[in-house]
């Protein structure tokens, strides 16, 4: 059998970037609207500041305006809420996204719930769940909504489709779930507790692995000729002594060999996270406005 396709998501992602500044242009030259994104990163976290600056970054190569916001990572649970319901209340300020984790003082949850769900660019606020699983418009968290557009990409109807898909954080594998279902596809959940997790998975003509364990999915666990979506990001010990490299959830040397489609770790689901984030951000700037989304 011919080895997997290998799924382009850094080209995807470049391209999807350049269309959202072209339609940012747009609204800008159209109704005056700059669409606007508040970053706020609580703390000194690494992993976390890089992932921001990024973000930001991105944001200003889109056109977009940009405010970033740093609390130390003594602030309290108040100081947050505060700057919240500032934010909330900006009109220039369009979406608004608050770094996780946050330090152990702060209750992640009612940050989350203090968001003004128009504004809530991460698709976490228990009023953007419900919208999607209930089949509204609503904001879609980025990471599944980019899965989502690199399966419609490589098998365009995702109907009838056996989906499988390991983990069930509310950030990745229920969002993704949801998804999948709306799109017609008969889905499956798996989890930690899931029983023979292997014949699972060997079912699956399209599996979605969010586990967060380094090359956890074996080539024997794939369904010859299925579409294979890697969100895990594993940072293990690399060739060289000191030196570490990333890898995905599945074993991308041998998903190869019996996959049909299949994401790489690095330059796979990872650039679409922040290209969907700037669509939300475009999403929520038009709805706001009243004005329709380009
Ligand atoms: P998470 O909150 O830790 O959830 C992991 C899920 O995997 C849980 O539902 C857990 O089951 C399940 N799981 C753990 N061990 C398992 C096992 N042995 N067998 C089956 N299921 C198992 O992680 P997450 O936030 O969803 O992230 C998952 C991965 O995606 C991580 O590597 C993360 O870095 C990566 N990620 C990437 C992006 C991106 O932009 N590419 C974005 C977000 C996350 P239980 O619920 O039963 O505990």
């Amino acid at each position: 059998m011919a080895e997997a396709r290998i799924i382009d998501g850094k080209g995807f992602a470049d391209r999807l970037r350049a269309h959202i500044a072209e339609q940012t242009a747009a609204v800008k030259r159209k109704h005056g609207i700059t669409p606007g994104l508040a970053a706020v990163l609580v703390g000194d976290d690494p992993a976390s500041a890089v992932y921001v600056r990024n973000k930001e970054k991105a944001v200003a190569e889109a056109g977009m305006a940009s405010f970033p916001h740093r609390l130390p990572a003594s602030a309290g649970e108040a100081e947050l809420l505060d700057l919240v319901r500032r934010l909330n209340a900006d009109r220039n300020v369009h979406g608004i996204l608050v770094q996780l984790p946050l330090p152990k003082q702060i209750e992640a949850d009612r940050i989350i719930d203090a968001v003004d769900p128009d504004k809530d660019v991460d698709g976490f606020h228990p009023v953007n769940v419900g919208r999607l699983v209930s089949g509204r418009a609503g904001l879609v968290p980025c990471t599944p909504l980019g899965c989502m557009m690199l399966l419609e990409d490589t098998l365009g109807d995702l109907a009838r489709k056996h989906a499988v898909v390991v983990g069930r954080s509310n950030i990745v594998g229920k969002p993704m779930a949801s998804l999948l279902l709306a799109a017609n596809c008969t889905v499956t959940i798996a989890h930690s507790r899931t029983l023979d997790l292997i014949e699972v998975c060997r079912r699956a003509d399209i599996l979605v692995a969010a586990v967060g364990r380094a090359e956890m999915v074996r080539g024997e666990w794939i369904k010859p000729g299925a579409t294979v979506i890697d969100v895990g990001i594993n940072r293990v010990p690399g060739a060289e002594p000191g030196k570490t490299r990333l890898v995905g959830d599945v074993a991308f040397a041998e998903a190869k060999q019996v996959a049909g489609a299949i994401t790489p770790v690095p330059g796979g689901v990872g650039p679409m996270t922040i290209a969907c984030l700037l669509r939300n951000t475009l999403t929520a700037a038009c709805r706001q406005n009243g004005v329709a989304a380009p």
